[in-house]
């Protein structure tokens, strides 16, 4: 491909221009980047959207997240977050996150305002009383301390931890229908 004087100048003269402005740009985003987290808090912490466990580093202003990233020292991701990991303070910073206990009682079509305690005392005697009213019997008519009526569902966003105290206490309600979501 060959060039007139003028083309070449052209060409050179918005290359030069090009070059010019990324030098330029590259300091002052560092810069911009650096004044988002200057004197924030950083903590790390692990991704709660799946069992991957990305390490991310979160920057706070007082009790308001200002900047999240993956945590480069992290040996799982080392610094990388897929798009869900990126958005990772949207479950704090979001008008559209549930705080309160909602019940759409059945029949209805509205839901209704609850409190923690109304729901976990609901949620405590249902369990009671489905297993009870459900618990198996061997041919023989002898009642063992097994229920097919519930069912337990594990979220990704369970650790090792509450895994194991869900999959605990689900046998000892005498639940055997044990199931994860990123299975299904
Ligand atoms: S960043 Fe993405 S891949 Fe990593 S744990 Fe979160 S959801 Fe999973």
């Amino acid at each position: 491909m060959e060039f007139t004087r003028r083309e070449f100048l052209k060409v050179s003269g918005a290359t030069g221009l090009g070059i010019a402005f990324g030098r330029f740009l590259s300091p002052v985003k560092v810069y911009a980047q650096e004044l988002r987290i200057k004197g924030a808090k950083e903590t790390p912490t692990i991704c709660p959207y799946c069992g991957g466990g990305c390490g991310i580093l979160v920057h706070t202003v007082g009790d308001k997240i200002v900047y999240t990233e993956g945590d480069s020292n992290h040996p799982i991701n080392v610094g990388r977050l897929c798009t869900k990991g990126a958005c990772v303070y949207q479950i704090v910073d979001n008008d559209k996150r549930l705080t309160k206990v909602l019940y759409r009682a059945p029949g209805s079509t509205e839901w209704a305002e609850k409190d923690w305690n109304w729901a976990l005392k609901e949620i405590a005697k249902r369990i009671k009383s489905t297993r009870d009213a459900n618990f198996k019997a061997t041919e023989d008519g002898v009642t063992v301390n097994r229920t097919e009526a519930i069912a337990s569902l594990g979220g990704a966003a369970l650790d090792n931890e509450e895994d194991y105290l869900l999959s605990k206490m689900s046998r000892a309600l005498g639940i055997v229908y044990l199931e994860h979501q990123a299975r299904i």
